[in-house]
């Protein structure tokens, strides 16, 4: 084996799931030599189906990847069909605000995440990103002050090093060099919870023109999700308390079966699949202790991004969308510092304030969508209440969010986080009753809700950007004294005025 083999790139990116692979689009697309180390051989299986119109529509817009997501032939998703709140009926949340009004750019995709990734690391190496695949990373040059690098096998077992301006954490969950850029990786106990899933041939599919929704149903003892990858294949999984793991570890056939059984509708719309037992679709997966967010997102010479950094929770499918929106803070702050436009510190702070803020919202929404279900004689569901069961949580919360601007996050003690968690709540379920009664016609008061106009912003603001560049009109500032996206997305600057 030899040890001496070293090189060097400007950029090396640790990951080429969706995170890693749209950062380093992002970043060779202003020139720089990128290199991605990835442990797998590309298609590999992943979670995470189920995608929010930002990322098609907006980062793969932007990164080149959006025109290869159109021709591959994925179920379309207008939105997401939830059993949940205090209605017994499905209700149905659409990305437009009414059929009406419906656009090019209101829907999503459900993937398999095998050829989404592809897709994503192969427009990578189409951007000029050297993509090394079956190249575990196994170690980060770190002088003290600052990463340098880091050292990899290649899949014939020979050892390298590579130096490097920026090291880039985007391996995920089971990230084992995210430590290096020092704090903790803070679990959550809210979002505590254990998922079990797999995949049905021939399972129902909604009416028109919600086929293609993900579709998401509360049960007593957690919730299941119900994603069409196609027009026979099913993602199905349910999420159950971290406690209540002892369920699913005998034969997890069974306790899959007996989930389903607990459930009427998944019940309802399995009645006549069969779940596939061969090939990577085969097996049943279980997935536990995912909600999590590092105290720190970088240091001099490393970033953390995508699940290496945080994740909340499968509701909601913000996953993909917190990867792929953090790949393109850390993008532009590296673009920024490599061409000397802006310095270390404030490109960097910049990324960890934004990201942190997009964190903090989707946060703050998934504790109002869990409070907002109605099952009193649950466990998982009481325990799923924004109550002082929770303060620890809550203070979490504050802290997380501590420093972001005061009136977006206005939080004193688990107390007033706890009343405006409770609000928030409060005030989506009466969007969702509004939106039922008018017989789903227009989504406008969910819209208008605080915890979804919060979630949606952003994305929106990166969709708008990608369609029509410096025709989106300049930005705003997040903070006193921050920066603001180059007209091209690709880089920061500074306000104008500023
Ligand atoms: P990953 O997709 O995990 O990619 C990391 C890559 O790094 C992998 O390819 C891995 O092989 C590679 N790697 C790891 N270690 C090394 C190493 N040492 N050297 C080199 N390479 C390495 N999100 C959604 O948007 N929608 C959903 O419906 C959804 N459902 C979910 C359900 C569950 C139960 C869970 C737990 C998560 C779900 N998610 C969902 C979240 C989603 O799976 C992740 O947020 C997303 O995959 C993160 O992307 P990433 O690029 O950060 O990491």
């Amino acid at each position: 084996m030899s040890t001496d083999n070293h090189e060097e790139f400007d950029v090396v990116v640790v990951g080429g799931g969706p995170g890693g692979s749209t950062l380093a689009a992002l970043v060779a697309m202003r020139g720089h030599r990128v290199l991605i180390l990835e442990k797998e051989s590309f298609p590999r299986y992943q979670i995470g189906e189920s995608l929010l119109p930002s990322t098609v529509h907006g980062i793969c817009r932007l990164s080149g990847a959006a025109d290869d997501l159109a021709k591959a032939g994925f179920v379309l998703k207008r939105g997401g069909t939830f059993r949940w709140g205090a209605n017994p009926d499905p209700w149905t949340f659409a990305f437009s605000i009414s059929q009406k009004t419906a656009g090019s750019t209101s829907f999503a995709y459900q993937v398999e995440r095998m050829k989404f990734d592809k897709i994503l690391l192969d427009n990578a190496r189409r951007k000029g990103v050297d993509v090394r695949e079956r190249c575990p990373v196994t170690g980060v040059i770190d002088d003290g002050d600052r990463v340098r690098g880091v050292t990899y096998t290649d899949a014939d077992g020979n050892e390298h090093r590579v130096t490097a301006r920026y090291v880039v954490d985007a391996s995920g969950h089971t990230s084992r060099i995210y430590k290096h850029v020092g704090g903790t990786r803070e679990y959550s106990e809210f979002f505590r919870n254990v998922a079990l899933f797999g995949y049905f041939e021939g399972g129902k599919r909604l009416p028109q023109p919600n086929s293609g929704n993900i579709l998401c149903a509360a049960f007593p003892s957690g919730w299941f999700w119900y994603i069409p990858l196609s027009d026979t294949l099913t993602s199905v999984g349910a999420v159950v308390r971290r406690e209540d793991a002892a369920k699913i570890q005998g034969d997890p056939d069974v306790a899959l079966r007996n989930l389903i059984d607990e459930c009427p509708l998944i019940k309802d719309f399995l009645s006549e699949a069969t779940r596939v037992t061969t090939g990577e679709y085969g097996r049943l997966r279980v997935r536990k202790d995912y909600s999590y967010n590092n105290t720190r997102f970088w240091k001099p010479g490393m970033v953390l991004i995508g699940d290496a950094a945080c994740f909340v929770d499968p509701v909601f499918s913000s996953g993909v969308h917190l990867a792929t929106y953090s790949a393109l803070l850390a993008a532009r702050s590296i673009n920024s510092v490599l061409a000397g436009t802006v310095d270390e510190e404030a490109a960097f702070t910049e990324f960890e304030h934004r990201y942190r803020r997009e964190y903090g919202v989707f946060y703050e929404f998934l504790m109002s969508f869990y409070d907002m279900h109605v099952d009193e004689n649950s466990y998982f569901w009481s325990a799923k209440k924004v109550t002082k069961n929770t303060r620890g949580e809550l203070e979490s919360f504050i802290e997380l969010v501590a420093g972001i601007s005061a009136d977006e996050f206005d939080l004193r003690d688990a107390e007033s986080a706890a009343l405006r968690l409770k609000q928030r709540s409060a005030e989506f379920a009466d969007a969702v009753d509004e939106v039922v009664r008018g017989n789903e016609r227009s989504m406008a008061p969910l819209f208008k809700s605080s915890v979804v106009s919060h979630a949606m912003a952003q994305g929106s603001q990166e969709q708008t950007r990608a369609l029509l560049g410096a025709d989106a009109g300049a930005d705003t500032p997040v903070f006193s004294g921050g920066l603001v996206p180059s007209e091209d997305g690709l880089h920061w600057t500074r306000p104008q005025g500023g």
